[in-house]
C-alpha cells in the first residue's frame, strides 16, 4: 500500500469513482463517505457511493444520501458501476469481508482501491494507496485531513461540514471519548466557520426515533440484561422474536450497548442480536480491557481497543453460552 500522499496529484484528472464503506454503514461510515463524494465532484470524477447494505433512517437527512446506492438493493447496477471504476475508496473498513455480499465484486474490479481507515490490523495488501490510523477519532476526521494535506480546503463547503461532523460526532460518543483529540475540536472549529449548525445534527441523529424504538429499550433493559458483577461485565443477549415483536429496524439497536456501561463498575459490555444472516455482537470497554482483541479470537470479529464486533453462525442460545464460557478466562484481567 503505498502513501495517500502519492495519490494527491492523480486528484485533477477526472475518473470513475466508486466509494464503499462496511456494512450496515454508521455515522462515521456514511459521513466520510459522503463528505469525499462532495468533494470529488468538484474535480469533475464521475462519482458514485456504495453501500454494501441498507442504512438506519436517522441518516436520512444526509446530503444527496438519496444518491447512494444500496448494494443489496440494486446489485445489478451496483456491479456495472464497479466494473467500470477507475478508483474504489474503502472508507472506514479495512477487511474486503466487512462489505459482505459486495466483496466479491470490490475484489475482481480491475479500480485501484484506496483505503482511508482507523480499525486496527488493516489488510494491506488488498490497497493500492491509503492510510490507516488507528489513533485517528473517526475515518470523517481522516476525510478531513486528506482534503486540507492535498491543499483543497478551498473545497470545503457546508455540505462536507455536515457529513464530517456527524462521523466525528457518532464515533467519538459526542466528543466524549479519549481519542477526542486537539485536533478533533480545531477541526469542528473549523467546520464551525464554514456555518455548520451542530445542534440539528445532534438533533437529526439522536431525537428522531419512532416510540416503539424507546420503548424497546425500555424493554431490553428490563429484561434482556444480565449483569455480571464477578467480571464487572454485562451482556444483553436480543431474539429475533424480541426484534420483531417492537419492528425493530437498521440503526434501532444502535447505542443500545452504551447503557450496560454507564452501570458503576462495569468495564466491558456485550450485546448480540439474532439478525437474519448471523448473529451480531457489539462489544464495548472502558479503560485497558482490549475488545478488539476480544472479538478476533472468540467471536470472528475485531475493529477498535474500546469498541469493537463480532459475528457468529450459531444460534443466539449456543453464542450466547461461549460467552459465558470465554469470559472465564478474562476474570483477572477484569477485576
Ligand atoms: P458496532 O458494535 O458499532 O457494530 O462496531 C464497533 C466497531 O467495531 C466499529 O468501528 C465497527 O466498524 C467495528 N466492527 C463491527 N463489527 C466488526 C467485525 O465483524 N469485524 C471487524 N473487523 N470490525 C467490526
Ligand atoms: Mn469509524
Amino acid at each position: 500500500m503505498k502513501a495517500i500522499s502519492e495519490f494527491y496529484p492523480l486528484l485533477n484528472q477526472p475518473k470513475n469513482v466508486v466509494i464503499t464503506t462496511h456494512q450496515k454503514p454508521d455515522g462515521d461510515a456514511m459521513g466520510s463517505s459522503l463528505a469525499l463524494y462532495h468533494f470529488l465532484i468538484q474535480f469533475g470524477h464521475n462519482v458514485t457511493v456504495i453501500s454494501p447494505t441498507n442504512w438506519a433512517n436517522f441518516l436520512q437527512w444526509m446530503p444527496d444520501v438519496n444518491k447512494v446506492i444500496d448494494f443489496e438493493a440494486h446489485q445489478h447496477k451496483a456491479q456495472t458501476l464497479t466494473e467500470h471504476a477507475d478508483i474504489i475508496f474503502c472508507l472506514d473498513f479495512n477487511v474486503l469481508h466487512r462489505t459482505k455480499h459486495f466483496a466479491k465484486i470490490i475484489e475482481q474490479a480491475k479500480a485501484e482501491r484506496i483505503l482511508i481507515d482507523h480499525h486496527e490490523q488493516p489488510q494491506v495488501e488488498a490497497f493500492a494507496y491509503g492510510i490507516s490510523n488507528i489513533y485517528k477519532s473517526s475515518t470523517c476526521e481522516m476525510v478531513y485531513d486528506f482534503i486540507i494535506d492535498s491543499e483543497n480546503a478551498d473545497k470545503l463547503n457546508l455540505n462536507i461540514a455536515q457529513c464530517l461532523y456527524t462521523g466525528v460526532m457518532t464515533d467519538t460518543g459526542s466528543f466524549r471519548f479519549p481519542i477526542t483529540s486537539a485536533s478533533v475540536h480545531k477541526m469542528v472549529a473549523h467546520l464551525k466557520e464554514l456555518g455548520l449548525q451542530h445542534t440539528v445534527i445532534h438533533e437529526n441523529i439522536y431525537d428522531n426515533f419512532l416510540e416503539n424504538r424507546l420503548r424497546f429499550t425500555g424493554f431490553v433493559l428490563l429484561h434482556r440484561m444480565d449483569v455480571l458483577y464477578e467480571y464487572n461485565a454485562a451482556l444483553m443477549s436480543i431474539s429475533k422474536q424480541d426484534l420483531l415483536k417492537f419492528n425493530i429496524k437498521t440503526g434501532d439497536t444502535e447505542g443500545l450497548v452504551n447503557y450496560l456501561l454507564t452501570i458503576e463498575g462495569i468495564k466491558f459490555a456485550a450485546i448480540v442480536i439474532d439478525r437474519d444472516e448471523e448473529r451480531k455482537w457489539s462489544f464495548r470497554s472502558k479503560g485497558n480491557f482490549d475488545v478488539n482483541t476480544f472479538a478476533r479470537k472468540h467471536f470472528e470479529g475485531g475493529g477498535h481497543f474500546n469498541a469493537a464486533g463480532g459475528r457468529s453462525s450459531d444460534t443466539l442460545e449456543k453464542t450466547t453460552a461461549k460467552f459465558y464460557e470465554v469470559i472465564k478466562e478474562y476474570q483477572q484481567q477484569l477485576q
